[in-house]
């Protein structure tokens, strides 16, 4: 099959280009290079022996794509580009209604012009919104956001649907519910390079682990949990990546619109991941206890059942592969792809 990954450059693209390349599939990329650089991909070939059509190009960019997706005709477009950082999509919203939402209608309109017709979403367990109680389900209502990236991501969700409902059966698309996808590849040599200060707990984590930063705060200690802090449904970003490698495999042998949860519906908190990445990087992460943060919710996990039962995948990988993993990326890379 031939993919084409919009976005492939950037972490968990790149993670899914090695799955899709050591599962025999073609793999051509097109980035704009906004959170990533193309040594990303220069590393995937590395590891996979193998090579990869790279485009530089925004993704809303209709010409460039009709040149682009008319060059490649791929079998199946994966569409993770976009910006994803929550706290900044609440300073820019306009900035990220704008990339995430026209990119996903440019990539629509000119799949119609060419009659391509497999679609995989990156789409995020924030849909589920705060009102939902764990285990989420894929048949549960979409809660109401508590950011303008999270909307985003509910609204591209509802375009894409719209759009595969009045294609009269023409169009296949599958809504991937990521949970916290956290890792890297087992090599080290690709994996998450946040620019600045990560907004994320895992990289955080992992630049106070190699000496980066001084400390991580804790966002809350006194959440109805068993020791205070927030729970999450972390996932290895191979296991995730294998999971569009089936997802994109299901996407081309069916019509219409499927949701799936990809996580592992094990529930982690995040002294729980602290305590984790200590034993993988053989001392104790320095941490303090904060205040609460805005707009967290105080669980999240998967209920990961359709996904095994129809796309017969499953995460394999569990914390302490998620911690060594992460743990060799940064301790050989401690600037990330920037040195
Ligand atoms: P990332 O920032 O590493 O990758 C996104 C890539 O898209 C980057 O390489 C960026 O340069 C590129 N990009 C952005 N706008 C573009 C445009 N207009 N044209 C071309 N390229 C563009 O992020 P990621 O963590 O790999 O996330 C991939 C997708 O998964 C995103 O859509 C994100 O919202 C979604 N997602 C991520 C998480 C997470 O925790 N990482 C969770 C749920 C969903
Ligand atoms: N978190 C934290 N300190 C940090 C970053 C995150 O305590 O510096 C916590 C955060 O409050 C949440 C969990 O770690 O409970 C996961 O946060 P992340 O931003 O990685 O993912 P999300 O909140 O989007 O699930």
């Amino acid at each position: 099959m031939k993919t084409l990954l919009t976005g492939g450059a950037g972490y968990i693209g790149s993670h899914t280009a090695v799955a899709m390349l050591e599962a025999g599939h073609e793999v051509a990329v097109v980035d704009n290079y906004y959170n990533s650089s193309p040594e990303a991909i220069r590393r995937v070939e590395q590891i996979t022996g193998k090579s990869v059509t790279l485009y530089e190009a925004d993704a809303a960019d209709k010409e460039k794509m009709r040149e682009i997706l008319k060059a490649e005709m791929p079998d199946c477009i994966i569409h993770f580009a976009g910006l994803k950082a929550v706290g900044e999509s609440v300073a820019k919203p306009t900035e990220y209604y704008r990339n995430n939402i026209d990119t996903t209608l440019t990539l629509l309109e000119v799949m119609k012009e060419l009659g391509l017709t497999n679609f995989v979403f990156s789409s995020s367990a924030t849909v589920y919104g705060e009102d939902n109680v764990p285990p989420f389900l894929e048949t549960m209502p979409k809660g109401a956001c508590t950011n303008p990236y999270g909307w985003t991501k509910w609204m591209q969700e509802q375009i894409l649907r719209d759009a595969e409902f009045a294609s009269n059966d023409t169009l296949s698309v599958v809504l991937l519910r990521y949970f916290n996808p956290v890792g890297a590849h087992e090599s080290g040599m690709i994996g998450e390079d946040p620019q600045g200060i990560p907004n994320n707990l895992m990289p955080y984590i992992s630049q106070v682990a190699v000496g980066r930063r001084d400390h991580l705060t804790v966002f809350g200690d006194d959440y109805d949990t068993p020791d205070g802090t927030c729970r999450r449904d972390y996932i290895h970003v191979m296991d995730l990546a294998e999971g569009h490698v089936r997802a994109a495999e299901y996407a081309v042998s069916h019509k219409g619109t499927e949701v799936f949860n990809l996580g592992t519906g094990n529930p982690y908190s995040v002294l729980d991941m602290v305590n984790a990445f200590s034993k993988a990087c053989g001392h104790q992460v320095k941490y303090e206890i904060g205040p609460r943060r805005a707009g967290d919710v105080q669980d999240s996990w998967a209920n990961a059942d359709k996904a095994k039962a129809v796309l017969h995948w499953e995460a394999k990988r569990g914390i302490d592969e998620i911690c060594r993993d992460a743990w060799k990326w940064q301790s050989n890379n401690p600037q990330g792809y920037g040195e």
